[in-house]
């Protein structure tokens, strides 16, 4: 079943997230983009703006229409929550013995409760989880971020310049992944309940149920989403396209690519599958033990690719074959599944506007341009 919240209720929600101990967090802009940070009150939400993305290009614009979900995304997804940029992992510490005692540091922080995820970016985190949950290696703090998040999930009614999620199915919609999910239509959102922690929330709220209207807005607006998608991922991100890539190792275009690119590592940095990191060993003040932690690194880094005494991607040309090659190929064989969810975040966030949709054209000699797009809502 699914019910009806009015713009009205969004401070409830927030409330009632609140009381169950949860910081909220949500998008707000900030230095002209769309972040996450505490939501503390609906006004603070992106009432009527909406986000123009080009390879290489973001702004954002204020419309007379007060929506709060009218644009696509912004530079985060959910990762930086949950896979945290810097986290300490352990401590070790002499005792009184000389003996080393290794303690492990978990966060200690209130459960946070995301409203505004992205179904491209439930996607994401589902790979993260596939790579640090499963298997005999779990990533303790990963988890423990996992298991205190509470997701309330926005199906995206615009498409920003660079999405091209339809071509890899996972979104506009989003299907799993979520407690709650809404779809903003005239005057508030259609609520669909993802887990019984989002039940219990909108019992508490005493949402009515959607009217037919309420439902069929939703419908059309995620399908004004995807209408909206100018470009897609050639053989639709599948597993083909991994073996072209595999097979095309010596293309011309990864020197083509090379020469534009500036290795800086911003589109692994917003990418929201990417996971390389290094570790780092911080002595504490009294010499007596110290502090491990992990933090993010790139693939475009010199120091990621040495290995004994050497740097082993030691041009550009090596260091982006290996990110797409690795992204968009052999995450096959390691998570059955490839590393990119249509975000479009490291076309927009690329300062030399790399798209790969393109790069992976011309390599594979597909298009990747959606041709029968219709006009969208932002269209000139
Ligand atoms: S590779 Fe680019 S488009 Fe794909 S998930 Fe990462 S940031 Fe998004
Ligand atoms: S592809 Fe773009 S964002 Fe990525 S390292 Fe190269 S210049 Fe930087």
């Amino acid at each position: 079943m699914l019910y009806f919240l009015a713009y009205e209720q969004i401070n409830d929600l927030l409330n009632a997230l609140r009381t169950l101990g949860y910081t909220c967090m949500g998008p707000q802009v900030q230095d002209g983009t769309i972040v996450f940070d505490e939501l503390n009150h609906a006004a603070q939400l992106p009432w009527g703006v909406h986000d123009m993305q080009k390879p290489g290009y973001y702004r954002l614009q204020q419309s007379e229409k007060k929506e709060a979900f009218a644009w696509a995304n912004g530079p985060q997804a959910i990762k930086p929550l949950l896979f945290k940029p810097k986290e300490s992992l352990w401590r070790v510490q002499k005792n009184d013995d000389g003996k080393l005692i290794f303690k492990e540091i978990m966060p200690d922080h209130k459960p946070v409760a995301l409203i505004g995820a992205r179904s491209c970016d439930l996607a994401a985190m589902a790979i993260q989880d596939k790579t640090l949950l499963k298997d005999k290696f779990i990533d303790k703090q990963y988890q423990w971020h996992r298991e205190h998040l509470f997701v309330i999930a926005v199906n995206c009614s615009y498409s920003g310049g660079n999405c091209f999620c339809v071509s890899t199915q996972t979104g506009p919609k989003a299907t799993s992944g979520y407690d709650l999910a809404l779809t903003e239509v005239d005057k508030g959102f259609v609520v669909d309940i993802g887990s019984d922690k989002g039940r219990n929330l909108i019992t508490t709220l005493k949402c009515i149920p959607a009217t037919e209207t309420n439902s069929r807005q939703a419908d059309t607006r995620t399908a004004q989403a995807a209408s909206m998608q100018t470009k897609r991922m050639p053989k639709n991100n599948s597993r083909e396209l991994r073996n072209i890539l595999m097979n095309h190792l010596d293309h011309p275009r990864w020197h083509e690519v090379a020469e534009r690119c500036l290795s800086c590592g911003n589109c692994t940095a917003v990418c929201p599958t990417c996971f390389c990191h290094h570790q780092t060993e911080t002595p504490v003040a009294q010499g007596d033990g110290s502090v491990h932690a992990r933090e993010w690194d790139s693939c475009f880094t010199q120091g990621h690719s040495y290995i004994h005494g050497q740097v082993v991607r030691d041009t550009t040309e090596k260091r982006y074959k290996q990110w797409l090659t690795h992204k968009l190929g052999t995450w096959w064989d390691q998570f059955d599944t490839s590393g990119c969810v249509g975000c479009g975040r490291c076309v927009t966030w690329c300062p030399v506007g790399i798209d790969l949709t393109e790069e992976m054209a011309a390599i594979a000699g597909e298009s990747n341009v959606v041709t029968d797009k219709k006009k969208g809502p932002h269209d000139d």
